[in-house]
């Protein structure tokens, strides 16, 4: 923001006003008043993103209060493993002094527990920018075990990423949906060379076609 607008902003309502409008894009005019400087959207305590996770919090330490998308845009999903268990997960994002944390951990079974609001930025990608532009999806298993990539798994993965890409508008492909081994200036290597992104891209695009038609639908 250059200078001449932040004066413009401080100055009244009519500048901001049309701030708003000028920021607002595809928004509808219901959805605005949440972007007037000090407003915040709605937080409950176990409201969820996804509808189907259940709500388990992580550690206040290992994520940042944000007001996402009205701050940051989320353009990004970047995919991990969590080298253990699904409680293991769950354990160490509750855990402050591990100073990290995903917004999803999605389990063999298929279930997937929230651990941080997409509204706020989670420590997970390793990378600054790309903590504010993404969501984290953690996985159980290792790396190296590509048995622990269930169908389960990447069906509920895949539902979730289309959720996701739907409600932020992003398409569903390789330069949104990324390994956090390609994240820039990331030393972690997960996935790894067991996750199949051909079969696993192929699902989330065949659930935001789904996604798609229940909106036009309803
Ligand atoms: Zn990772």
């Amino acid at each position: 923001m250059d200078i001449t607008r932040r004066r413009l902003l401080i100055a009244g309502g009519t500048a901001v006003g049309l701030s708003i409008a000028a920021t607002a894009g595809r928004d509808s005019a219901s959805r605005l008043w949440w972007r007037v400087p000090g407003n915040e959207k709605p937080r409950k305590e176990g409201d969820v993103d996804h509808t189907s996770a259940e709500w388990v919090a992580a550690s206040t330490a290992n994520w940042r209060r944000a007001d996402r998308p009205a701050d940051y845009r989320v353009d990004r999903i970047v995919i991990h493993v969590v080298q253990g268990s699904y409680p293991t997960a769950l354990k160490v994002f509750q855990d402050p002094a591990h100073g990290a944390a995903a917004h999803y951990v999605v389990r063999k079974d298929g279930h997937v527990a929230q651990m941080i609001r997409e509204l706020d930025v989670a420590f997970h990608a390793g990378n600054q920018e790309w903590n504010e532009r993404s969501v984290g999806i953690e996985h159980e298993g290792f790396v190296d075990r590509p048995a622990d990539f269930t169908p389960q798994m990447y069906r509920a993965s895949a539902r979730l990423a289309a959720d996701i890409c739907h409600r932020y508008d992003f398409p569903a492909d390789r330069e949104h949906i990324v390994p956090h081994a390609k994240v820039p200036g990331t030393d972690h290597t997960d996935p790894g060379p067991h996750w199949d992104w051909g079969r696993y891209l192929g699902m989330v695009e065949e659930e935001l076609r789904r996604a798609r038609r229940r909106r036009t639908a309803g």
